[in-house]
């Protein structure tokens, strides 16, 4: 049976041994730098005779689920090839990068010259993993909602296997802030919030979805969520802040309980952890390719391939679509929105790319509301991710463009800002910021990692003056000496004579000044499989497709136009246990 080997302090364990060859010179080791997607990640690494014998990770800031591949497979595959000219791990190109540019910077140091193998990355040869294998349930991608539907599976009896096509698993759930909306839940008594209900939940997620969302579906939703929420902590384990809660925009009331760490990482390893422990199989770098039917029209499996090898899983209760979105295919984000075309990067994991929405379709299912496609307007013009740093936006940071002129109220709708930033020169924005804005929320302090590696990537820098940022930014130096005057003279709620800035703008006059370049990325698609409200896949005539389930961003009708912060994660762990447990019950 394959397990998912859980990633417990990576950094601990990522001492790969080799053995000294027998040699005159004593080995040296030397430590080398390279950057990777959450800044510098060091190496040490120790050579004897020419020969890598040994690579510790000395510091990195990688998330340790998607990196787990680059520190245990790829470490191995370099000491193993003395090369770092091999493929880099997908999934995880920055980390890979930034891993194998300390490692060479490590041999530059020692005098040491690595072989220039360019040999094919080492192939994951499942060698126990039978052609053919019959289930109660197969669960499709190990995001949020895969995770919760396989471990509910498990726990009604069903013998269950999760597939995942990357070779790591977590998905946008992984890297995602991982927020979760419960009404009524255990910190709003603590900050006083008694007003809260499913109810109120259910309206003001069909609203902010310009009411195309299915009313059903979204009641199941947040008359499940305190339930899935306590799943979480008191099964999973999952922490959340005890005394804070995220206010997204469109919520009556503050809601969404926030994980430690801010992130999908606290749930993923929980998730991770749980599977284990009830022994599920998870196999990553299985991509499901086809879902089977039987005479009757009933789902009973799914064809995957794994490194090019066909392999079949049979389901005799049925299979869980839990493939997420395809924010990450750029041709089928375009297809089904025009507007969103080639010049946007994605803030999403590498895996969502959504064939498994048309392996659906082929099943037979609807695909709803393709079209609706969340952007996010200020990302890395490099990786595509968020740039959290530059949430300084919601304390009064301004965006200019490439003529140092302001263009758009900062505070607009997503949409409309990215957009905006679309129609300049470039097609990109700089946002600027001086400390007086800092005061409110230091996004500097709050994201040391993003700090060091945007500045090493070349595209943030702090200066003492305007001057220094006109520099940097080669913007005309008097327009943006003028624009920050006109800024500050304009200070103020309801003085924006030029934008209207909804919160006012703010003194930019002096102090250290920051700015990032940003450029809108594809960030949530909210169609996808229509399902009702018992997850159960459906056809364009409303006919269920027997044997078959979906959770997650893989459906369609949950969020309507615009998905709300926060229901995401709610969205995932609601219906993936609903799914699973149905599944599960049609195997008995
Ligand atoms: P959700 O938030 O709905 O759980 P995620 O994006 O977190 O969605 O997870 C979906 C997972 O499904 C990703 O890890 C992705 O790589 C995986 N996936 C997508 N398509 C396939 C496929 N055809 N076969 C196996 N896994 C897939």
């Amino acid at each position: 049976m394959l397990h998912q080997k859980f990633l417990t302090s990576a950094v601990a364990t990522l001492c790969a041994l080799g053995f000294a060859a027998a040699s005159t010179a004593a080995p040296i080791t030397t430590e080398g730098t390279g950057v990777g997607k959450h800044g510098d990640i060091t190496v040490a690494v120790t050579f004897d005779n020419g020969k890598i014998q040994n690579i510790k990770v000395v510091k990195s800031a990688e998330n340790p689920v998607l990196a787990q591949e680059v520190f245990t497979t790829q470490l191995q595959h370099v000491i193993d090839t003395n090369s770092v000219d091999i493929d880099t791990i997908s999934g995880a190109t920055f980390s890979s990068q930034g891993f194998l540019a300390a490692v060479k910077q490590a041999a530059d140091k020692a005098g040491v010259k690595l072989d220039k193998a360019a040999q094919k990355a080492v192939k994951k040869v499942a060698k126990t993993l039978p052609k053919e294998s019959t289930y109660d349930v197969v669960v499709i991608g190990a995001g949020g909602a895969g995770f919760s539907a396989a471990i509910t599976a498990k726990n009604k009896g069903a013998n269950v296997v999760l597939l995942e096509k990357m070779p790591a698993v977590g998905g946008n759930s992984l890297i995602s802030g991982a927020e979760m909306n419960a009404a009524q839940n255990w910190v709003q008594p603590k900050l006083g919030i008694t007003n809260d209900s499913p109810e109120l939940h259910a309206k003001d997620t069909y609203k902010g979805g310009d009411e195309k969302g299915d009313m059903k579906v979204i009641n199941v939703l947040t008359h499940n969520a305190l339930d899935a929420a306590k799943w979480c902590r008191d099964y999973l384990g999952v922490r959340f802040e005890d005394d804070n809660l995220f206010f997204f925009g469109g919520h009556s009331v503050k809601r969404a309980l926030i994980p430690v760490g801010h992130t999908g990482t606290e749930f993923i390893a929980k998730f991770q952890a749980k599977a284990q422990e009830l022994n599920i199989p998870v196999i990553t770098n299985m991509k499901a390719e086809e879902l089977i039917k039987d005479k009757t029209g009933r789902v009973t499996g799914v064809k995957a391939t794994m490194d090019g090898e066909a392999y079949t899983f049979n389901a005799k209760g049925g299979v869980v679509l839990a493939t997420g979105g395809f924010g990450a295919n750029k041709a089928m984000v375009k297809k089904y929105n025009p507007k969103i075309d080639e010049r946007f990067m994605t803030t999403d994991a590498p895996g969502t790319t959504g064939e498994a929405l048309y392996m659906a379709e082929r099943a037979g299912a609807e695909l709803v509301n393709m079209g609706y496609i969340q952007t996010y307007p200020i990302c890395d013009p490099i990786s595509g991710v968020i740039e959290l740093i530059a949430d300084s936006r919601f304390d009064g940071a301004i965006m200019l463009n490439q003529e140092g002129k302001r263009f758009v109220e900062e505070l607009g709708r997503r949409d409309v800002l990215s957009e905006a930033i679309l129609a300049q020169t470039g097609g990109y924005c700089w946002v600027l910021w001086n400390d007086e804005i800092g005061k409110i929320s230091n996004t500097v302090k709050e994201h040391p990692t993003e700090y060091d590696a945007f500045t090493k990537q070349g595209i943030m820098t702090t200066c003492p003056n305007l001057k220094c940022i006109a520099d940097f930014t080669k913007m005309p130096e008097d327009q943006l000496k003028a624009t920050v005057k006109r800024v500050t003279d304009m200070k103020g709620p309801g003085n924006d004579k030029d934008f209207h800035h909804r919160a006012g703008l703010m003194d930019m006059s002096q102090g250290t000044y920051y700015v990032i370049k940003a450029v809108p990325s594809t960030h949530h698609t909210m169609g996808g499989i229509k399902i009702n409200e018992k997850a159960e896949v459906v056809t364009a005539d409303g006919k269920q497709i027997p044997g078959l389930w979906a959770a997650g961003e893989c459906t369609g009708v949950t969020h309507g136009t615009n998905r709300l912060g926060g229901n995401a994660y709610t969205d995932i762990i609601v219906f993936g246990r609903i799914a699973g447990a149905a599944a599960a019950d049609a195997a008995k």
